[in-house]
């Protein structure tokens, strides 16, 4: 095993020192805020990912999350264009991002008092810009003065490591969309889920302390600050959860359109939204990053031969990622429609797919 860097602290960046540490490796984990941790929100997590969680070592997320209930889809005015019962797919847990962060991270702490035999450590410095990277044979310089044999780019969407790697590369691209997330505190008789309507989209979901994590998207120029007001005439409980919610976080929504190859170069590879950032259609992303610090960890296990781990690496993860991408991105084109015909032929669409599974069920 050998030293790696993880620039980011975010949930790709933490997991992946987790992933690492596992096998053995020495870790510096360097983060450019103050602190640690996650923006107050909601987050959801697939099965698939909380998979990874647990072969990490993380331990708490089932007892902190919430097992999403199938709740379907209404129209603005509430009518339900497809209800719950009738989906029957694979649904998420719901959590909160801080607490998730700090489930993953506990896991340093964990591994500090009671290091079992042949496990790294991990050692984080907040405060730290990564400004300059430089690779050669041997290992990876970052600022002229810490050194590794790898380093691992989690450093997000508009991630320095990648302009480094990739000077030419396009970068993110504006979704012409905006999201608004908040936390309500209410208490509410309802089991949330999804609300469709002609360019807006607004979604909730419980966490496992009885308030609820919400969400809202709009259609608007890139760089606008605006409110949600939008949904102030939907229908009940939404205008309560905003009226509820004491701060409203809103993030114009980018993603990584040109797909980026390869996600790894030398001694370097990308994870997380720096390699694969998507639209939050899907609620994907973050889920993706765990995932390919799940990826990264067991296949440098399986060799001594950086080169050949990251190789694989790439092999695995940038097909399954690319995929991702394109869908988020087909999803997010198909709820932001404004345009009333087809608001129509879509609900009338998802409203006879429900039917129609159910009828499968039977
Ligand atoms: C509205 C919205 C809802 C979403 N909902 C979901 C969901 O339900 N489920 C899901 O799976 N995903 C969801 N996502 C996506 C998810 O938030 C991201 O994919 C995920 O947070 C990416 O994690 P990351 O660690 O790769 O990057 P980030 O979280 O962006 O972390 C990058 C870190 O790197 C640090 N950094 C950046 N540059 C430097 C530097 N030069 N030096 C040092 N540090 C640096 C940053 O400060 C940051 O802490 C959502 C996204 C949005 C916007």
């Amino acid at each position: 095993m050998g030293t790696a860097i993880v620039v980011g602290a975010g949930i790709g960046g933490v997991s992946a020192a987790v992933a690492l540490q596992r096998r053995g490796w020495q870790v510096t984990v360097l983060e450019r805020a103050p602190e640690l941790g996650e923006v107050g929100a909601g987050i959801s997590v697939w099965p698939s990912a909380v998979a990874v969680l647990e072969e990490l070592g993380v331990k708490g997320v089932e007892k902190s999350s919430v097992q999403s209930q199938p709740a379907g889809m209404r129209r603005p005015d509430g009518r339900w264009v497809v209800s719950a019962p009738q989906l029957g797919m694979e649904l998420p847990v719901m959590i909160h991002r801080a607490q998730l962060h700090d489930l993953i991270t506990a896991e340093f702490k964990n591994i500090r008092h009671t290091k079992p035999f042949g496990m790294g450590q991990v050692t984080v410095r907040t405060g730290y810009d990564v400004r300059e990277v430089v690779q050669d044979d041997d290992g990876v310089t970052v600022n002229g003065e810490l050194r590794a044999d790898l380093l691992v780019a989690a450093d997000g969407i508009r991630s320095a490591v990648r302009s480094t790697l990739y000077p030419q590369y396009a970068g993110p691209r504006y979704s012409g969309f905006t999201a608004y997330r908040g936390i309500a505190d209410i208490d509410l008789d309802d089991g949330g889920g999804e609300t469709w309507g002609r360019g807006q989209l607004f979604g909730f979901a419980r966490l496992i302390d009885g308030r609820f994590y919400w969400y809202g998207t709009a259609n608007q120029p890139a760089g606008t600050t605006s409110e949600p007001t939008v949904f102030e005439s939907w229908h009940d409980p939404i205008p309560r959860l905003i009226a509820n919610t004491e701060k409203i976080l809103q993030n114009d929504i980018l993603d990584l359109t040109t797909p980026l190859m390869p996600f790894a170069q030398g001694r370097i590879v990308l994870l997380g939204d720096a390699a694969h950032a998507m639209t939050p259609n899907l609620g994907r992303g973050a889920c993706s990053a765990i995932e390919d610090a799940g990826a990264l960890g067991r296949i440098l296990a399986g060799t001594d031969d950086l080169h050949a781990a990251l190789a694989a690496y790439d092999a695995e993860r940038r097909p399954a990622t690319t995929k991702l991408v394109k869908r988020s991105r087909s999803v997010g084109r198909v709820a932001q429609t404004e345009n009333p015909v087809l608001c129509t032929l879509r609900d009338g669409a998802f409203a006879l797919g429900g039917k129609l599974l159910k009828l499968r069920q039977r």
